[in-house]
């Protein structure tokens, strides 16, 4: 039954408010005021009236007649599944809606209505008896209620204006609540609501759903270069090429940073969410333009595609992560499909990683002593501490196979200050046995790069100095050129503080990195340690004599201390001291090992060993 009414004005006879106190309230701060002043596009032009009573339709109808200035299309049905068909064909503006109907009673009309049409704002039409009723629509979802009987049309018309604005409004939150600020993209919370009725949908459907995890390759460059605007329009950009590379049924999300992800459903197979991967990295392959400067981005994405309906949702967007960065390792660009071996590989990685956290609460780590010798005579000048891990089984685990996990997971940074409390303590209980005319012997300790950064370490070596009463002097440093390079300005400053303590510095491994003549200069270095590689190569290889030759003459000039390490023939000693190398380090002279009373070996018996 439809009629369209063009109403005049008429005084109201009685005026009921039958808002709650809050929502009033609401109504008047929060949330837009309601009132002749709102523009009139907010104008409820299509009411759709459920209500079984012919009476009620008639007076209904008749309320809304007799309103000035407003127009409005009011649609009535008498049954709920007739409004529910008239919604999905036809919507509306605004609901009012009967709790009593032939075919539903009481709140399940609410949620009906609600499921079938949840951005349509809802009215309550109640008797009086219904109060309790009532109250739990609204608390259901229903924006207002209207007791029959006491309302006129102004009432009537505030009601509908009322349930309309609070509506928007709660739209309008909901969709602040899931969505990114930056991009309007779907964010986590929204995505993996969708992930998981997408998941649900799989019982029901043969074809598998794809996640794809995508990671901009150069965006942090674009932020540090260019400024964090030109990061957000970036960003912005991109989440439009995505959403215009992939269906418009797919849900795009960004989880914060430059991390993007799309859930597709429906794949034909496994290889067509490649091809979605692939077109979306083709999307964003062509130049931004941002703030004038043409960006080149690349994305690294990482797929995993489902067919199980008890899948989920954490473990497939973890899964499709874990390819991610598997196609990040394997080169920027990349695109990954998942598979049981990477997430085999995580987890033998995370199991390696609780190992080696047991070990250091359990003292399982110890610290192997090399010597170190004066190339000119021979004599032990110092050791550097290497550590080793005695594993449960008795078996003793080189470095090699631990120190990057623990730099990766930040475990570094125990075992680093575990050798150096130990070699601090070492030096203390030396310096009463140094030879006599020498000078004090050194140790040397290793540090990495991710200790570098880190802002408490001058700190604590200072304690372990100071606790251990070890001169500070006799405690050397040895970085690889790396950890320069991490972030130069706090590499630099970190540097500096390490040299108020009056401890050395020496760049690890030299030749092998960037061998850079300004990090020598730039940084407050002391000694610099030929690369193993390069030592035996020594008149083996003319290119690596020539490395070694010009290394010593570098140090030699800037005045550092230079060491070759790996030095395992007489031969490569001879030269080395031939060609003005100071001291070595290898395996002529002694492996490491968990003894560190090398001093006490005479000269002689080193330089004929
Ligand atoms: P590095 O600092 O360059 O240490 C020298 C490595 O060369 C040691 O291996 C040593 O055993 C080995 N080496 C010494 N002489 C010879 C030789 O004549 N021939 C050969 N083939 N090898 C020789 P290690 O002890 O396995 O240590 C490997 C690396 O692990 C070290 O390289 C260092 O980068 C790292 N590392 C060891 N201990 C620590 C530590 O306490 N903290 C940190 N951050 N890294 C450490
Ligand atoms: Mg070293
Ligand atoms: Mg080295």
């Amino acid at each position: 039954m439809e009629m369209t009414f063009s109403g005049r004005a008429r005084s109201a006879l009685t005026v009921t408010p039958n808002r709650p106190t809050s929502q009033r309230n609401d109504s008047a701060t929060a949330m837009p005021v309601l009132g002749e002043r709102r523009p009139s596009s907010i104008l409820p032009g299509r009411i759709l009236l459920v209500e079984d009573n012919e009476v009620d339709v008639a007076m209904v109808r008749a309320l809304l007649a007799e309103s000035a200035g407003r127009s409005c299309h009011v649609t009535s049905v008498g049954r709920l599944a007739d409004a529910r068909a008239y919604l999905l064909s036809a919507g509306a503006d605004c609901v009012l809606l009967d709790l009593s109907l032939p075919d539903a009673e009481g709140l399940e009309t609410v949620e009906v209505v609600l499921a079938t049409a949840p951005e349509v704002p809802i009215i309550v039409l109640s008797g009086l008896q219904d109060d309790r009723v009532t109250m739990a629509a609204l608390n259901e979802g229903a924006q207002d209620y209207l007791v029959k009987g006491q309302v006129d049309g102004e009432s009537l018309w505030r009601s509908i204006r009322y349930a309309v604005e609070r509506k928007r409004a709660e739209v309008a939150l909901r969709h602040q609540a899931l969505h990114d600020p930056l991009t309007g993209l779907a964010n986590r919370p929204l995505f993996m609501d969708r992930l998981r009725a997408a998941i649900a949908r799989l019982a029901r459907q043969s074809r598998p759903l794809a996640v794809l995890v995508m990671d901009l390759d150069r965006f942090k460059w674009v932020n540090d270069s260019l400024g964090h605007d030109a990061g957000d329009e970036l960003l912005v950009a991109t989440a439009r090429r995505i959403e215009r590379a992939v269906r418009p049924t797919d849900v795009v999300a960004r989880f914060g940073g430059d991390e993007f992800v799309v859930l597709c459903e429906d794949v034909d197979d496994d290889r067509n969410a490649l091809v979605v991967a692939e077109r979306v990295q083709g999307a964003l392959s062509v130049d931004f333009s941002i703030t004038g400067t043409q960006v080149r981005v690349s994305a690294s994405v990482g797929i995993v595609t489902s067919r199980e309906p008890a899948a989920k949702p954490e473990e497939l967007l973890r899964d499709a992560d874990v390819a991610m960065y598997r196609a990040k390792e394997l080169g920027k660009g990349g695109c990954e499909p998942f598979d049981t071996a990477m997430r085999n590989a995580v987890q033998d990685r995370l199991l390696a990683e609780q190992d080696l956290r047991r070990a250091i609460a359990e003292d399982e780590l110890l610290v192997y002593y090399q010597p170190l010798v004066d190339l000119s005579d021979g004599h032990p000048v110092g050791a550097e501490a290497l550590v080793r891990w005695r594993h449960a089984s008795g078996e003793v685990v080189s470095p090699a196979q631990f120190i990057a996990l623990a730099e990766e997971t930040g475990l570094i940074r125990g075992i680093g200050d575990f050798v150096t409390r130990t070699a601090c303590e070492q030096l203390a209980r030396w310096n009463p046995v140094a030879p006599s005319g020498h000078q004090q012997p050194s140790l040397h300790v290793n540090l990495s790069a991710r200790q570098l950064i880190d802002p408490g370490l001058v700190g604590r070596i200072a304690r372990f100095l100071a606790s251990a009463g070890a001169n500070p002097a006799q405690l050397c440093l040895e970085l690889t050129e790396t950890a320069f390079l991490v972030d130069e300005a706090t590499s630099l400053t970190r540097l500096k503080a390490l040299k108020t303590l009056g401890v050395r510095l020496c760049v690890d491994d030299f030749g092998t990195g960037y061998s850079s003549l300004s990090h020598l200069t730039k940084f407050p270095i002391d000694v610099v340690k030929i690369d193993q590689s390069f030592t035996a190569g020594l008149a083996v290889r003319a290119r690596d004599t020539a490395v070694v030759e010009s290394v010593i003459a570098l140090g030699q000039a800037l005045g550092l201390v230079v060491i070759a390490e790996g030095v395992e023939t007489q031969a490569q000693a001879d030269l080395l001291s031939a060609l003005g190398c100071h001291q070595a380090q290898g395996y002529l002279f002694g492996r490491p090992g968990p003894q560190a009373n090398l001093l006490h070996v005479s000269t002689s018996d080193k330089k004929s060993a």
